[in-house]
């Protein structure tokens, strides 16, 4: 079967010039080249949908800010998994974005890979994918018919498949920074120990009452269960008021077992995925209780 190859190639240099190359072309007829992780492996496997304009969007500044703007971290959808993982500002505000980002492929594919094409991607194994959708980020984005934000929980529909229309671009990602003492984690495991696509994956995020030190508000996420990255709202809803105690966590995992009916693959079979996801859930609930308490210690 031949290879689908575009016919021509654009390399903008702004969200200006990209606006121009969708007012002058079919939206149907273009398609985004970010870190080309993903889409390189795809026209090599002769997976490229028919297109036109192969549009490289390495040459963009708007996309690549990355910077903490009032109570709000803002992400150029063209950062790199290697820069959002070493990025001080991350690290301290969203760990679990950090994590996740430090554990995507290998070294090469951190630093080609971006948030933009993880998000686009829609993977249910996205690692930052999973990330992303516990943090009530806004994703904002440019198409034909101008911009938009798209909240990040619509953003993903099915497997491979989000709300982006054809030839709309992810700009950048706008993401609340929750008051008051926070913390989140991060945490796969898949079939090595390196370089592996997850069979699971969770993300949490714990806010914590500073009068009371019960959880005010607490967000799960896990990934690789399901066609999509999916919250968990039972055992969110099941932990906010208590005291973030180990019963707790326990119980919370329990409700996301009763939730998740992940498939049986060659990632694992499905009680095995299931059993993993409980486990991930409690890890992670401890850990981001852990990280929320080293930056009351710090504050
Ligand atoms: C060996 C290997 C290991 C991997 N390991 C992991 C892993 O552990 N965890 C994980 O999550 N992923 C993994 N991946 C997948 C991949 O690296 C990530 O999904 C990566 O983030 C994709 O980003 P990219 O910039 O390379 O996207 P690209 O390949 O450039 O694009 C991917 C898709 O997104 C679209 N796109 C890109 N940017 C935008 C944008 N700004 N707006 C709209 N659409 C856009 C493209 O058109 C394309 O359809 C791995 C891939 C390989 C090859």
């Amino acid at each position: 079967m031949p290879r689908n190859i575009p016919k021509t190639f654009a390399r903008p240099e702004s969200l200006a010039d990209v606006e121009r190359l969708l007012a002058a072309s079919d939206a149907q007829s273009l398609i985004y080249l970010a870190g080309g992780t993903d889409l390189v492996v795809d026209i090599n496997e002769r997976r490229l949908p028919p297109c036109d304009i192969l549009v490289y969007l390495d040459r963009i500044p708007e996309l690549k800010g990355l910077s903490l703007e009032g109570d709000r971290l803002i992400v150029g959808s063209g950062v790199s998994h290697a820069r959002l993982a070493a990025s001080p500002e991350v690290r301290a505000v969203f760990p679990v974005l950090a994590q996740a980002a430090e554990g995507v492929g290998s070294p090469p594919i951190r630093v080609m890979g971006t948030v933009g094409g993880n998000l686009a991607r829609a993977s249910a194994a996205g690692d930052v994918a999973t990330a992303v959708l516990s943090l009530n980020a806004e994703i904002h984005t440019l198409g034909r018919n101008g911009r938009r934000v798209i909240h990040g929980r619509d953003f993903h529909v099915a497997s491979r498949r989000t709300l982006l229309e054809p030839g709309e671009l992810i700009t950048h990602l706008s993401i609340p920074v929750p008051p008051g003492p926070c913390g989140s984690a991060f945490e796969k495991l898949g079939s090595r120990k390196t370089m592996f696509i997850a069979s699971v994956s969770c993300a949490a995020l714990l806010r914590l009452d500073a009068a009371t030190g019960a959880i005010a508000e607490a967000r799960l996420t896990l990934g690789s269960i399901a066609p999509t990255p999916v919250r968990a709202p039972a055992a969110e809803a099941l932990l906010a008021g208590r005291q973030p105690e180990e019963a707790a966590f326990r119980e919370a995992a329990e409700a996301v077992q009763a939730q998740v009916r992940p498939r049986t693959s060659h990632r694992g079979t499905s009680q095995y995925r299931n059993a993993m996801a409980g486990a991930l859930t409690v890890r992670c609930l401890r850990r981001a209780l852990e990280n929320a308490r080293n930056k009351e210690v710090e504050a």
